[in-house]
């Protein structure tokens, strides 16, 4: 189906992006990639009069550390997350995990903002966003404000974000000495059916695990049962304790049916892939 009739509004401030937003109200969109917005566009999925394009605005395609976080501006897109200097030195899961994410052409086009705005509960970023303890930056009309991820994606294309702001800022705080994080999904369509980030760091000596999975519910599960049951164990006594707290995690989650796989099959990757995701952090062989 071919896309309708609309007009393409370019500012290249961001203040005029929230005025054109302000001037035409529910009948603008903010467009950066289009992978998603174009694509619900031609199926009339959505209808928009007019697209601001965000993508002449100063200043929104950087990368760079400030103070103590790793700062991602809304152009930034998978594919330079996959391969930024920066984001390798610090972040070498994400830029793992964005190498990852659909087909080259959606990694070259399609941008994080956009990502986490779409909010489609399949997505690879949020689970390892809210491990990461990331931060938004929304700017709207009333200026700025900043909300965790872990509260930003509300449900299934829904989000904290109002409907006029627009998300300038992804911070992820720069991890500490000894931290390792690792992201691991897995499925069989362009998205996946469940994906697992987990974070191991030995603390004077006592070993902390922290785990969240994401694609499997409406919302990022932040598995503090398995975090619980982990503390304290170090990595080559992980096989003790770690199958029995993962099926256990697995079991409990709030897998349904759909195209992705059954509820059943769902849970059973769940509990494979946090011991993966687990055991690959804590650098223990067996994980990968
Ligand atoms: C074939 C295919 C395979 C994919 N596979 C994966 C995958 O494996 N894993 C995965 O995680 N994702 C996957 N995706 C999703 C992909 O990551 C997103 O399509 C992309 O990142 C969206 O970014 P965009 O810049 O194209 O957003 P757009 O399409 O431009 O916008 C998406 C939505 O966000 C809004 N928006 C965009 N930027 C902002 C902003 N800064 N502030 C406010 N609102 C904004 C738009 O108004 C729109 O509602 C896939 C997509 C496709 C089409």
């Amino acid at each position: 189906m071919r896309l309708a009739p609309f007009q393409l509004h370019r500012p290249t401030e961001l203040q005029t992006a929230l005025e054109l937003r302000a001037q035409f109200g529910d009948d603008s969109a903010y467009y950066a990639g289009g992978t998603e917005l174009l694509l619900a566009l031609k199926a009339r999925v959505l209808r928009y009069e007019h697209l601001i394009d965000l993508k002449r605005i100063g200043g929104f395609d950087r990368i760079a550390v400030e103070k103590d976080e790793l700062v991602i501006g809304p152009l930034v897109t998978h594919l330079r997350l996959a391969t930024d200097p920066l984001i390798r030195e610090w972040l070498p899961a994400y830029a793992k995990l964005s190498d990852n994410v659909g087909n080259i052409r959606v990694r070259a086009s399609g941008t994080l903002a956009g990502n986490l705005c779409f909010s489609e509960p399949h997505a690879d970023p949020p689970a390892l966003l809210c491990l990461l303890g990331a931060t938004l930056t929304l700017s709207g009309p009333d200026g700025e404000r900043s909300v965790p991820m872990a509260e930003f994606i509300l449900g299934p294309f829904t989000t904290a974000r109002a409907d006029d702001e627009i998300l300038t800022a992804i911070r992820v705080p720069l991890p500490t000495a000894g931290e390792q994080f690792c992201y691991r999904s897995f499925g069989h369509l362009e998205y996946p059916a469940v994906g697992v980030a987990a974070a191991y760091q030995s603390q004077a000596g006592a070993p902390r695990y922290r785990v969240w999975i994401g694609c499997i519910g409406d919302n990022p599960i932040h598995a503090e049962p398995v975090e619980a049951a982990l503390a304290g164990v170090p990595p080559q006594a992980l096989s003790d304790v770690l199958p029995q707290a993962a099926e256990a995690m697995a079991a409990e989650l709030p897998a349904s049916d759909d195209i992705y796989g059954s509820a059943d099959y769902k849970r059973h990757l769940a509990a494979v892939f946090i011991g993966r995701a687990v055991l690959e952090s804590a650098g223990v062989a067996g994980g990968r």
